[in-house]
């Protein structure tokens, strides 16, 4: 059985005591900055100048500085910005000014487990990732109920490395919902592969497929938008709540038993075969070094890919029916910043 802690077993005086730098100001950067604030801790952001997020963060009621100035500042480094380019901020801007004992936070262990990073053996090098969004991570501190985190410690320079990384998670309420001990390279791996094969690759392909089977048998784009997309949310929902078979309790004995005898064709040992391919590219670091070197290379794959897929049929009938129907208004302007 996994190791969990909640508030009760997490000291959040010891994150009070400290003054924690928040570096990226983006999905996580703002709800860890925010919740920690709430939560009596003294933080400051770290960002560019000119940086867009500058006056967000002050108009938020955040202390904000260039990241040189909060890196020097924090007892505790919280590196949030975009895995690709950790490795950048953190050779030119976070390590030159780190203080000796600083401890090193992360939200995902990709450049620790990939080697991207190699902090010096003076530092606590510790993991908190939110099992979710960011901009979840905040909705649900407001509202008293917190997002579940993983967490690690990879270095334990201080020895108090884990009450430390417990009371960070306890300041942005991770605690509330439970936290589960996990090593960098499990959560490394295991979080790709998630996104991957499952909540972000998985499903999207598979709305898509859905959506053309209909659409290319001449059905109507918006009856198969609400078939195979829109009704997406309700089902993961039940879910949530209580597991698949909550899910198949609550749909018809129709729905339940085409589940059954249909949904392994569709999702057939192949698929499983290809899942072990993508777990195995995770595992060798293939993944990681494709990614990093796209990046590195202007991401011309990747803003060619975003792009391509942008222009997927789905995303208009989508897009049309969402404000026809005003069931979420204003969800369409995410271009202020990313969400996973
Ligand atoms: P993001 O893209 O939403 O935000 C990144 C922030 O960094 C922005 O404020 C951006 O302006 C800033 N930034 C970019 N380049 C910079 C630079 N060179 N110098 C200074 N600041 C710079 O990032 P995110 O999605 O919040 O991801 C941050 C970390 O959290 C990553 O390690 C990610 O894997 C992890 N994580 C994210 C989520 C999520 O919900 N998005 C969930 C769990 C873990
Ligand atoms: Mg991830
Ligand atoms: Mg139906
Ligand atoms: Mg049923
Ligand atoms: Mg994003």
């Amino acid at each position: 059985m996994a190791e969990i802690t909640y508030d009760d077993d997490a000291d959040l005086s010891i994150i009070q005591g400290k003054k924690v730098a928040i570096i990226g100001y983006g999905s996580q950067g703002h709800a860890h900055a925010l919740n920690l604030k709430d939560s009596g801790v003294d933080v400051v952001v770290g960002l560019r100048p000119g940086s867009g997020s500058w006056e967000k963060a002050e108009k938020a009621g955040l202390e904000v500085k260039d990241v040189p100035e909060a890196v020097a500042e924090g007892d505790v480094v919280m590196i949030l910005v975009p895995d690709q380019v950790q490795r950048f901020v953190y050779k030119d801007q976070i390590e030159p000014n780190l203080k000796p004992d600083a401890a090193l936070f992360f939200a995902h262990g990709f450049n620790i487990r990939y080697g991207y990073i190699t902090p010096g053996e003076g530092h606590d090098v510790c993991m908190v990732a939110p099992k979710g969004p960011g901009h979840k991570v905040r909705e649900s501190f407001v509202q008293g109920i917190g997002t579940p985190d993983v967490v690690a410690v990879e270095q334990d320079a201080s020895g108090q490395a884990w009450p430390l990384t417990l009371s960070y998670a306890k300041g942005i309420g991770g605690t509330r919902a439970g936290v589960i001990t996990t090593t960098f390279t499990e959560e490394t791996e295991t979080d790709l592969f998630g996104e991957q094969a499952v909540l972000c690759g998985g499903v999207s392909h598979l709305i898509q497929a859905g959506f053309e089977t209909l659409t290319e048998a001449g059905y109507q784009p918006e009856i198969a938008y609400f078939e195979v997309c829109h009704e997406l949310k309700q089902i993961v929902d039940l879910i949530n709540e209580g597991g698949i078979t909550k899910q198949r309790w609550s749909c018809s004995d129709t729905a339940e038993y085409g589940d059954y005898v249909s949904g392994p064709r569709v999702i057939g040992p192949q698929v499983k075969e290809e899942m072990k391919g993508v777990l195995a590219d995770i595992q060798d670091g293939s993944f990681a070094r494709r990614f990093i070197a796209d990046q590195d290379n202007g991401a011309l794959e990747f803003k060619a890919l975003r792009s391509e897929e942008e222009q997927h049929p789905i995303e208009k009938t989508g897009q049309a029916l969402r404000k026809h129907f005003g069931w979420t208004q204003g969800d369409d302007d995410y271009t202020d910043g990313s969400a996973a």
